[in-house]
This record gives C-alpha cells, structure tokens and sequence, in this order.
C-alpha cells in the first residue's frame, strides 16, 4: 500500500460501545502506521488465555461493568512500553473514565508525550441498538461483520473462515447495561478534553466509509487510498 505523507499522531477514539470504533480505529492504523490500542481486545485476549488478569476482569466484562481503574492502568502503562507506539497510537476504549483520563496524562507525561487529538464519535442510543444487535464477531481474527450483510452466527468470517459469534456483551441486556455505565461515565471524558481543547466530534451515523472520511477531515489528513 502506499503511505503519502506520515504523520505521527497520539490520538484517542470514544463514543459509546458500537459506533464503530474498533473498525475506525483499525483503519487508522493500518493506514497512518499508528498503534491501534484497544483495552477491550487486550482483555478479551487476556479472558482467553486466562492470565490473571483475564481472570480477574471476565466477571466485570460479563456483565457490561467497568474493569478497575488501577487494571486498567497498569495494562495501557505496560502496551506504551511496546515500541510500535513510538510511531504514534490510537487509543480505542481507553480511557473510559476521568480517572483514567488524568492517569493517562500522568503515563504520557512520564513518557515525554503529549496528546495530539480525542475524537468522539457522536451516535444516537437507538442506533446503537440496533447496530450491536446485528454485530458479529469473528472467533479466529476478531474481523467484524453485520448479520444485515446476510451472515449469521456460525457462519464462516469472510477474512479468515473462521466462526462468526455474537459478542457475549452484545446480549440485549448486557448492551443496555454497557450504554448506562458509558452514559454515567463516560459522558464526562468528553468535557474533560472539550476543556483541553483537543476535542474533535463526528457524526457516526452513516457508512463506515463517510464516518472515516469525516474523521480524516476533522484531523486534517489525506487519504492515503483513492
Ligand atoms: P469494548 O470492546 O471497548 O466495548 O470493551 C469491552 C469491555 O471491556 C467493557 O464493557 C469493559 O468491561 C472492559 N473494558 C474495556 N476497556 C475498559 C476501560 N478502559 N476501563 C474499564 N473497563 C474496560
């Protein structure tokens, strides 16, 4: 693929389970050279393997809650180590809380960095609803599709052939739960860095090319495909 200009950014993806973060933020990486960090698939990764700390998080996951801060914390902590973010990351689900948020700036200012742009993917309650409930996930390599494109679970992915899943968290009940707990915490991140000024607000609905679009936009990048 041919990268044009790159540029090094330090930025952060919120808005609420099921706006397509994960999706947007993949994108990002892969096209800009940027670590993409998600804490939800570190700690699917870590439930899996049955580390402690997968352990110790699977009860919160399952039933929609916020893993303890002081986990959370140490795991983002230990993936800045890793020297691909020296290229610049994304930070996908992190932080969820101010806390976290004031304790980011703490990990980033011990590492002499600075955060370039949060951007907060703006979606109705209504539509995340419905887009969680027709969301499928690949068992193999976590590729994401939608049963609106015709798929269903048990199904083979179309990126590795691996077993299409429906997320546990992405139950009904556990997906009000989700919407609550980002609802009562996570509302305040985004004055939290409205305040700092970094804030950039997109508007999620449409297709995930649009949403792209919108984001490279609102960040002053240039495509770097057609
Ligand atoms: P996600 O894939 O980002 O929706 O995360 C799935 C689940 O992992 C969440 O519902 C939480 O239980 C947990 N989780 C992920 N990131 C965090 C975080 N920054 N703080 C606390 N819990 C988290």
């Amino acid at each position: 693929m041919k990268r044009t200009m790159i540029m090094k950014k330090r930025l952060i993806i919120l808005g609420a389970p099921g706006v397509g973060k994960g999706t947007q933020a993949s994108r990002l990486g892969a096209d800009y050279g940027w670590a993409h960090i998600s804490t939800g698939d570190m700690l699917r990764d870590a439930v899996r393997e049955e580390t402690q700390l997968g352990c110790r998080a699977k009860t919160y996951m399952e039933k929609g809650e916020l893993v303890p801060d002081e986990l959370m914390i140490g795991l983002v902590g230990d993936r800045f180590k890793n020297r691909d973010c020296q290229k610049g990351f994304i930070l996908d689900g992190f932080p969820r809380t101010v806390h976290q948020a004031e304790k980011l700036d703490d990990l980033l200012g011990e590492l002499n960095m600075d955060l370039d742009d949060v951007v907060n993917i703006d979606v109705s309650s209504d539509e995340i609803v419905r887009r969680l409930s027709q969301r499928l996930v690949c068992a193999e390599c976590g590729h994401v599709v939608t049963t609106a494109d015709h798929l269903q679970e048990g199904n083979e992915c179309p990126s590795c052939k691996g077993r299409l899943n429906r997320r546990k968290d992405d139950e009904p009940d556990t997906v009000r739960r989700r919407l609550e707990v980002y609802e009562k915490e996570t509302r305040s991140l985004i004055r939290y860095y409205q305040e700092k000024s970094i804030l950039r607000v997109v508007d999620g609905f449409g297709s995930m090319d649009e949403v792209y679009a919108t984001i490279l936009f609102s960040l002053g990048l240039t495509p770097v495909r057609p």
